[in-house]
């Protein structure tokens, strides 16, 4: 008989909230206290009025369970690295308060280079990577999660704390040493949890979540080995609070029955994806005496909820599992804070759509529903039976060129560099820019008095052409080869599309962070998309009339766009895809048509769509390689096509990159001191690995750049290799990237002269 959320179950609840702010609060605090305007004292005060209000909302609107210690200063791998006393000692030396020495690891200086960042799971996080190595012992060195327990405790409101789960955390970390695996440190760190749930439970928690996203995840016997000794290890444990592991991100393949054979009191799975996995839960015979939170409420798009087909997801535990509750998929940290704040949007796109604060009250009202309370669920389903009858998501004419539009071949790369090579006359080893100069305080105030209506068009787009002007003469005077115009008038690369093309809407409160205090706002992609006029031909002919050199044209790659945006649901992501590389398409034919010699078609997310399973991986390249080609392939052969991506393990995904085709590849590589390169060398078409890490505040000099061009000489024939920068320069000052530049150019010198 299985119970729905009665007392000693978890019941309803969200697997995390959003922690910056709902007015980026804690990203202005962290901001202010990076430039010392404010002090720690400050900081802090930020953070706790953030926690309660969160606290006190989200048992306002009726869940069960509260989740604490979501909430974080940077990153919760970060945070869980420091709780265990496992960061490393280039950050503990430096004899900085707890906090402080967190910022370090995340932000690095000038002796202690940062921690590497990469994407969390297949979302837009990105979370610290942890450094292991044989030598690390763990302690339990924080106390954040019992400290954070015990202030919502004092707030009246009785929270479940939750905590990354420790196989996912080891399984996030990276080795320090070759042949070593972080997962091998598992039985020194499970006495550190131990130690922990002790104390969490004599602080009087009743719940412990502990999240094991990795297992979304293809894992082998030796990893899912550890799944099973961790949770028989910390289940069997007495004077414990009882244990709820959450697996988010789509299907958990084998350790659903790891976990559900497991000595734990709950378990989390994310039903709102795969129907396959829907099936698998429901067919589970071990969760028997397990409470299953339905995670039916999608945590990570923006759509409300179908009642009928949530419930109807639930309901297939009903008779599986002990009880049954409803929860988010994951945590909410991946999407906006509150539908109502947003005023600018149509009404009935508004009637569509669910932010973090609707999704608590869907939780909530699904929650009852299952448990058999007369609610109403008739708004619920006319807003989703409107979106779906909407005859404005339809572009019939969009269809009807998607039916006969396709790759254009494009004749060997051999050829086509011959034709770019007469066109261009660019010397050996050229050096550009990925495309963004930096956004100074004067560009932002423009943009923002244009926004506001206190700057008209005419004065917006003076100031914006002066600083075009003014971006292109520095690339002259620095010695530059390709120009780029710098993308002063750009917000963000996507966002930026987004708010001209059609199908797209733009939210004025939508932010979801990023990384750290890095917030985005990602466009809602709601209907069929077209670009009705050119998006960014003026700019770049400005920049081009000013220079006899080269000027990029830098557009956004249709990958890249889907990545950073909530997508549609209603139709295959391949479908959308396909619409909106043909915009990309328009606009790549136009920047030609301007006289634009080389265009730069950025795809930096082509890997953080890649499925976590590698099943899905070939599906999903065939169709993300030709969405790519469609928007690109449509130009002469002495149009020179370039593409660039970034901070991302693109081990798995070389052949595809390989595949796109490009002319030209820009890569990151300065962190891992070209570790790219050896699967960048059979490309035979240019590489550009970078040669310079644009998210430290750190200049590299002239000796350690041509070190590193010289490096990648050992991989490339000259004759393919360019020079270049990680990625776009926007977020750093002048005063770090006209040396840093400056420095490039001359170590190019250097190599050359030494070439010839
Ligand atoms: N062209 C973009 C820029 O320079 C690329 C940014 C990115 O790769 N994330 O800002
Ligand atoms: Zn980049």
């Amino acid at each position: 008989m299985t119970e729905i959320g009665t007392v000693g179950t978890v019941g309803t609840t969200v697997l995390g909230y959003p922690r910056i702010g709902p007015d980026r609060e804690l990203k202005r605090a962290l901001e202010r206290y990076w430039a010392h305007e404010i002090d720690q004292v400050a900081l802090l005060e930020t953070g706790r009025e953030l926690r309660e209000r969160t606290w006190r909302d989200l048992a306002a609107a009726g869940l069960d369970s509260i989740p604490a210690g979501t909430f974080s200063h940077y990153d919760h791998v970060l945070d869980t690295a420091e709780l265990f006393g496992a960061l490393p000692a280039r950050f503990t030396g430096l004899g900085l308060s707890p906090l402080d020495t967190c910022f370090a690891a995340a932000r690095g200086g000038q002796d202690a280079p940062a921690l590497e960042m990469t994407k969390w799971f297949d979302t837009n996080y990105h979370y610290l990577v942890p450094e292991l190595g044989p030598d690390t012992t763990f302690t339990l060195a924080g106390t954040k999660p019992l400290d954070e327990y015990r202030e919502a405790k004092a707030l009246g409101i009785e929270t479940r704390p939750v905590l990354v789960g420790p196989v996912t955390f080891l399984l996030l970390a990276k080795s320090t040493t070759a042949g070593f695996r972080p997962l091998d440190l598992l039985d020194t760190l499970l006495p550190r949890y131990v130690d922990l749930l002790h104390r969490l439970h004599a602080a009087g928690a009743d719940w412990v979540q502990l999240d094991e996203p990795a297992f979304a995840a293809d894992r082998t016997e030796a990893e899912l080995n550890a799944l099973i000794r961790a949770y028989h290890w910390l289940g069997k444990e007495t004077g414990r609070p009882k244990l709820l592991v959450t697996g988010s991100f789509g299907h958990l393949g084998r350790a659903l029955g790891v976990l559900a054979r497991a000595p734990i009191e709950a378990l989390a799975v994310d039903l709102a994806g795969d129907e396959s996995f829907v099936d698998a839960v429901a067919t589970e015979p071990a969760l028997r005496d397990k409470e299953v939170l339905a995670g039916v409420v999608d945590g990570r798009n923006v759509w409300r909820t179908d009642p009928d087909r949530a419930l109807g997801r639930a309901a297939t535990l009903l008779g599986v599992a002990k009880s049954v509750s409803v929860a988010t998929s994951c945590s909410l940290l991946h999407v906006p804070y509150d539908v109502e704040r947003e005023h600018g949007l149509h009404p009935r796109l508004r009637g569509w759509l669910a932010f973090a604060r609707q999704k608590v009250d869907e939780v909530v009202l699904l929650g009852r529903a299952l448990r058999g309370e007369d609610v109403d669920l008739s708004p619920a389903r006319q807003a989703v039976a409107d979106r779906a009858a909407a005859a404005e998501l339809v572009d019939e004419q969009v269809r009807a060129r998607l039916e006969t539009a396709d790759v254009t071949a494009r004749p060997p790369y051999v050829e086509r560099a011959k034709a770019q090579q007469a066109a261009l006359g660019l010397p050996l080893l050229p050096t550009t820019t990925i495309g963004s100069f930096p956004q100074t305080a004067d560009v932002r105030k423009a943009r923002a008095a244009h926004r506001a209506g206190r700057l008209d068009d005419a004065g917006y787009e003076a100031a914006m052409r002066a600083e075009i002007e003014r971006v292109v003469r520095l690339q002259e005077d620095l010695g530059l080869d390709v120009l780029v115009h710098g993308e002063p008038e750009r917000n963000d690369m996507v966002q930026y599309f987004a708010e001209q093309l059609a199908g797209f809407a733009v939210t004025t409160q939508g932010w979801v962070q990023s990384y750290g205090s890095r917030c985005v706002r990602p466009p809602i992609l709601y209907g069929d998309v077209s670009r009705p006029a050119p998006m960014t031909v003026p700019w770049t002919r400005h920049a081009q009339s000013l220079t006899a050199k080269p000027v990029k044209g830098m557009l956004t790659g249709p990958v890249t766009i889907l990545a950073w945006s909530f997508v549609r649901d209603d139709q295959p992501l391949a479908d959308t895809a396909r619409q909106v590389a043909l915009a990309v398409r328009d606009e790549v034919s136009d920047l030609e048509a301007t006289g634009i010699r080389i265009i730069q078609v950025d795809e930096p997310a082509l890997r953080e769509l890649l499925p976590l399973r590698r099943s899905g991986h070939d599906g999903y390249l065939r169709w993300a390689v030709s969405a790519f080609r469609l928007a690109t392939s449509g130009v002469a052969d002495a149009t020179q096509i370039h593409t660039h991506l970034c901070y991302s393990e693109f081990g798995e995904v070389l052949s595809a990159i390989d595949a796109l085709d490009a002319d030209v590849t820009s890569i990151e590589a300065a962190r891992s001191k070209m570790e790219v390169l050896t699967g960048l060398a059979g490309f035979g078409r240019g590489v550009g690995p970078g040669v310079y890490d644009i998210h430290s505040p750190r200049v590299p000099d002239a000796g350690e750049i041509a070190a590193l061009v010289r490096t990648a000489l050992g991989a490339v024939p000259a004759g393919r290799v360019w020079v270049n920068p990680d990625c776009g320069l926007k977020t750093r000052g002048y005063r770090e990237v006209e040396p840093a530049l400056e420095n490039l150019v001359a170590a190019v010198r250097e190599v050359r002269a030494g070439l010839a």
